[in-house]
Protein backbone atom coordinates (compact mmCIF):
# COMPACT_ATOMS: atom_id res chain seq x y z
CA UNK A 1 0.00 0.00 0.00
CA UNK A 2 1.59 3.17 -1.00
CA UNK A 3 1.78 6.40 1.31
CA UNK A 4 2.46 9.82 0.96
CA UNK A 5 3.53 11.88 4.22
CA UNK A 6 1.80 14.43 3.28
CA UNK A 7 -1.43 11.90 3.54
CA UNK A 8 -0.84 11.74 7.76
CA UNK A 9 1.34 15.24 7.92
CA UNK A 10 -0.82 17.52 5.59
CA UNK A 11 2.08 20.43 4.84
CA UNK A 12 0.42 23.43 6.25
CA UNK A 13 -0.93 21.46 9.41
CA UNK A 14 2.57 20.39 9.99
CA UNK A 15 4.50 23.51 9.72
CA UNK A 16 1.89 25.16 12.02
CA UNK A 17 2.60 21.87 14.53
CA UNK A 18 6.61 22.22 13.91
CA UNK A 19 6.55 25.81 15.06
CA UNK A 20 4.57 25.05 17.96
CA UNK A 21 6.94 22.01 18.64
CA UNK A 22 9.90 24.38 18.53
CA UNK A 23 8.92 26.68 20.94
CA UNK A 24 8.12 24.39 23.47
CA UNK A 25 10.88 22.59 23.20
CA UNK A 26 12.99 26.00 23.75
CA UNK A 27 10.90 27.29 26.59
CA UNK A 28 8.62 24.37 28.19
CA UNK A 29 12.03 22.49 29.16
CA UNK A 30 13.69 25.80 30.29
CA UNK A 31 13.97 24.81 33.84
CA UNK A 32 13.29 21.18 34.34
CA UNK A 33 16.14 18.62 35.86
CA UNK A 34 18.07 16.64 32.74
CA UNK A 35 19.00 13.21 33.17
CA UNK A 36 21.96 11.09 31.80
CA UNK A 37 21.14 7.61 30.46
CA UNK A 38 23.54 4.81 28.86
CA UNK A 39 22.18 3.86 25.15
CA UNK A 40 18.51 3.02 25.21
CA UNK A 41 19.36 0.16 23.19
CA UNK A 42 22.82 -1.54 24.67
CA UNK A 43 23.46 -0.05 27.69
CA UNK A 44 26.33 0.93 26.34
CA UNK A 45 28.17 4.51 27.51
CA UNK A 46 30.90 5.01 24.78
CA UNK A 47 29.00 7.78 22.92
CA UNK A 48 29.14 10.45 20.47
CA UNK A 49 27.70 14.28 20.31
CA UNK A 50 25.49 13.67 17.28
CA UNK A 51 23.63 17.42 16.99
CA UNK A 52 22.00 20.00 19.00
CA UNK A 53 17.85 20.46 18.15
CA UNK A 54 16.03 22.94 19.63
CA UNK A 55 17.99 23.01 22.82
CA UNK A 56 18.51 19.33 22.79
CA UNK A 57 21.69 17.28 22.97
CA UNK A 58 21.31 14.55 20.38
CA UNK A 59 23.73 11.57 20.84
CA UNK A 60 24.95 8.18 19.00
CA UNK A 61 25.95 4.87 20.72
CA UNK A 62 29.22 4.34 19.13
CA UNK A 63 28.49 0.49 19.57
CA UNK A 64 25.28 -0.10 17.91
CA UNK A 65 24.91 3.36 16.17
CA UNK A 66 21.44 4.55 17.95
CA UNK A 67 20.94 7.83 18.03
CA UNK A 68 19.05 9.49 21.19
CA UNK A 69 18.29 12.86 23.34
CA UNK A 70 20.87 12.64 26.13
CA UNK A 71 20.48 14.41 28.90
CA UNK A 72 16.62 13.06 28.59
CA UNK A 73 14.24 15.55 30.44
CA UNK A 74 12.43 13.65 33.85
CA UNK A 75 9.83 11.82 33.36
CA UNK A 76 7.69 14.52 35.31
CA UNK A 77 8.56 17.46 32.86
CA UNK A 78 7.99 14.70 29.90
CA UNK A 79 4.68 14.07 31.80
CA UNK A 80 3.77 17.68 32.26
CA UNK A 81 4.42 18.43 28.50
CA UNK A 82 1.90 15.70 27.36
CA UNK A 83 -0.58 16.98 29.57
CA UNK A 84 -0.23 20.80 28.54
CA UNK A 85 2.45 22.27 25.81
CA UNK A 86 0.48 23.73 23.33
CA UNK A 87 2.19 21.94 20.51
CA UNK A 88 0.35 18.63 22.16
CA UNK A 89 -2.94 19.93 22.38
CA UNK A 90 -2.56 21.23 18.43
CA UNK A 91 -1.75 17.73 17.68
CA UNK A 92 -4.59 16.26 19.07
CA UNK A 93 -6.91 18.64 18.12
CA UNK A 94 -6.52 19.65 14.51
CA UNK A 95 -3.65 17.58 13.43
CA UNK A 96 -4.62 14.55 14.79
CA UNK A 97 -8.05 15.32 13.76
CA UNK A 98 -7.60 15.81 10.24
CA UNK A 99 -5.67 13.22 10.04
CA UNK A 100 -7.77 10.61 11.58
CA UNK A 101 -9.02 8.56 8.72
CA UNK A 102 -6.29 8.04 6.99
CA UNK A 103 -3.90 7.27 9.53
CA UNK A 104 -6.52 4.60 10.39
CA UNK A 105 -6.49 3.36 6.84
CA UNK A 106 -2.65 3.66 6.46
CA UNK A 107 -1.74 2.90 9.56
CA UNK A 108 -3.43 2.05 12.35
CA UNK A 109 -5.65 -1.41 9.98
CA UNK A 110 -1.82 -2.42 8.95
CA UNK A 111 -0.36 -2.31 12.39
CA UNK A 112 -3.58 -4.11 13.33
CA UNK A 113 -2.71 -7.36 10.59
CA UNK A 114 0.82 -7.01 11.95
CA UNK A 115 -0.16 -8.25 15.43
CA UNK A 116 -2.77 -10.26 13.99
CA UNK A 117 0.29 -12.45 11.85
CA UNK A 118 2.99 -11.86 14.41
CA UNK A 119 0.59 -13.74 17.06
CA UNK A 120 0.53 -16.88 14.54
CA UNK A 121 4.29 -16.22 14.30
CA UNK A 122 5.80 -15.91 17.50
CA UNK A 123 3.57 -16.52 20.19
CA UNK A 124 4.17 -20.12 21.67
CA UNK A 125 0.91 -21.96 20.28
CA UNK A 126 1.48 -20.14 17.02
CA UNK A 127 -2.23 -18.89 17.14
CA UNK A 128 -4.51 -17.15 19.19
CA UNK A 129 -6.71 -19.64 20.61
CA UNK A 130 -4.88 -18.89 24.67
CA UNK A 131 -4.74 -15.28 24.11
CA UNK A 132 -7.30 -14.01 26.48
CA UNK A 133 -6.59 -10.33 26.02
CA UNK A 134 -4.11 -7.58 24.18
CA UNK A 135 -3.63 -4.62 26.26
CA UNK A 136 -2.40 -1.00 23.98
CA UNK A 137 0.30 0.59 26.39
CA UNK A 138 -0.12 4.59 25.06
CA UNK A 139 -3.59 4.23 23.36
CA UNK A 140 -3.64 7.53 22.01
CA UNK A 141 -7.54 8.49 20.94
CA UNK A 142 -7.85 4.44 20.87
CA UNK A 143 -8.47 3.87 17.03
CA UNK A 144 -5.81 1.19 16.79
CA UNK A 145 -7.85 -0.40 19.48
CA UNK A 146 -11.20 -0.21 17.78
CA UNK A 147 -9.33 -1.83 14.88
CA UNK A 148 -7.85 -4.15 17.17
CA UNK A 149 -11.67 -5.34 18.07
CA UNK A 150 -12.83 -5.48 14.51
CA UNK A 151 -9.55 -7.48 13.56
CA UNK A 152 -9.06 -10.23 16.75
CA UNK A 153 -11.08 -13.40 17.12
CA UNK A 154 -14.05 -12.60 19.55
CA UNK A 155 -13.25 -14.20 22.43
CA UNK A 156 -9.67 -11.34 22.79
CA UNK A 157 -10.51 -8.46 25.04
CA UNK A 158 -8.87 -5.40 24.26
CA UNK A 159 -7.59 -2.92 26.47
CA UNK A 160 -6.77 0.82 26.39
CA UNK A 161 -3.76 1.77 28.73
CA UNK A 162 -4.12 5.86 28.22
CA UNK A 163 -2.76 8.02 30.78
CA UNK A 164 -3.72 11.60 30.18
CA UNK A 165 -7.30 12.55 30.51
CA UNK A 166 -8.53 13.63 27.37
CA UNK A 167 -7.15 10.39 25.59
CA UNK A 168 -8.45 8.03 27.77
CA UNK A 169 -11.72 10.19 27.43
CA UNK A 170 -11.96 9.55 23.43
CA UNK A 171 -11.22 6.22 24.35
CA UNK A 172 -13.88 5.54 26.49
CA UNK A 173 -16.37 7.38 24.27
CA UNK A 174 -15.41 5.01 21.71
CA UNK A 175 -16.96 2.33 24.51
CA UNK A 176 -13.44 0.66 24.90
CA UNK A 177 -12.13 -0.50 28.12
CA UNK A 178 -9.83 2.04 29.10
CA UNK A 179 -7.25 1.83 32.45
CA UNK A 180 -6.82 5.43 32.95
CA UNK A 181 -2.95 4.73 34.15
CA UNK A 182 1.02 4.92 32.92
CA UNK A 183 2.92 1.89 32.55
CA UNK A 184 4.88 2.60 35.76
CA UNK A 185 1.66 2.25 37.65
CA UNK A 186 0.40 -0.19 36.22
CA UNK A 187 -0.37 -3.43 38.37
CA UNK A 188 -1.59 -7.10 37.36
CA UNK A 189 -4.43 -6.54 39.32
CA UNK A 190 -5.49 -4.07 37.14
CA UNK A 191 -5.45 -6.07 34.41
CA UNK A 192 -8.32 -8.94 33.87
CA UNK A 193 -7.25 -12.37 35.31
CA UNK A 194 -5.56 -14.59 32.92
CA UNK A 195 -5.13 -18.21 35.06
CA UNK A 196 -3.29 -20.45 32.11
CA UNK A 197 -4.15 -18.58 29.39
CA UNK A 198 -1.90 -15.78 27.57
CA UNK A 199 -1.96 -11.97 27.03
CA UNK A 200 -0.01 -9.64 24.19
CA UNK A 201 1.03 -6.23 25.21
CA UNK A 202 1.72 -3.51 22.28
CA UNK A 203 3.14 -0.26 22.20
CA UNK A 204 3.08 1.52 18.43
CA UNK A 205 5.74 4.22 18.29
CA UNK A 206 6.36 5.40 22.09
CA UNK A 207 9.04 4.12 22.97
CA UNK A 208 11.12 6.91 21.90
CA UNK A 209 9.12 9.12 23.98
CA UNK A 210 9.60 7.58 27.83
CA UNK A 211 12.62 9.18 29.64
CA UNK A 212 14.34 5.42 29.78
CA UNK A 213 13.59 3.02 27.42
CA UNK A 214 15.64 0.56 29.81
CA UNK A 215 12.62 1.14 32.70
CA UNK A 216 10.03 0.68 30.20
CA UNK A 217 10.74 -3.18 29.67
CA UNK A 218 11.34 -3.52 33.31
CA UNK A 219 7.79 -2.78 33.70
CA UNK A 220 6.48 -4.81 30.84
CA UNK A 221 8.49 -7.37 32.06
CA UNK A 222 7.05 -7.26 35.53
CA UNK A 223 3.43 -7.73 34.14
CA UNK A 224 4.21 -10.26 31.28
CA UNK A 225 4.55 -13.95 31.99
CA UNK A 226 6.19 -16.75 29.67
CA UNK A 227 4.57 -17.26 26.53
CA UNK A 228 2.60 -13.54 26.69
CA UNK A 229 4.48 -11.09 24.06
CA UNK A 230 5.44 -7.71 23.60
CA UNK A 231 4.98 -5.98 19.93
CA UNK A 232 6.49 -2.99 20.06
CA UNK A 233 7.68 -0.51 17.25
CA UNK A 234 10.12 3.13 17.67
CA UNK A 235 12.10 5.54 15.59
CA UNK A 236 14.98 4.70 14.98
CA UNK A 237 18.19 6.99 13.15
CA UNK A 238 18.84 4.87 10.36
CA UNK A 239 16.57 5.55 8.04
CA UNK A 240 17.70 7.23 4.69
CA UNK A 241 15.33 10.05 5.37
CA UNK A 242 16.86 11.05 8.91
CA UNK A 243 20.76 9.81 7.75
CA UNK A 244 20.28 12.19 5.00
CA UNK A 245 18.55 15.43 6.52
CA UNK A 246 19.92 14.45 10.69
CA UNK A 247 19.23 17.30 12.49
CA UNK A 248 16.79 19.08 9.61
CA UNK A 249 14.35 15.79 10.32
CA UNK A 250 11.23 17.54 10.70
CA UNK A 251 9.44 14.19 12.68
CA UNK A 252 12.47 14.72 14.80
CA UNK A 253 11.28 16.69 17.43
ZN1 LIG B 1 24.16 1.20 21.96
Amino acid sequence: MSMKESDIRPQETYKKFYQLTKKDSLEFFKNVTFDRISCPACGGNNLEHAFLKHGFNYETCNHCDTLFNNPRPSEEAIRRYFSEAPSVKFWMNHFYQETEEIRREKVFVPRGRLVIESVKKFSPDKNWDKIKWIADIGSGAGVFCEEMKKLAPSHVEVLAIEPLPTMSKLCEERGLTVIPKCLEELKVSDLPTKNDSKCIFTAFEMIMYVQNPLVFFENCKRLLTSGDLLIFSGLNGMGVDILVLWEKYRTLL
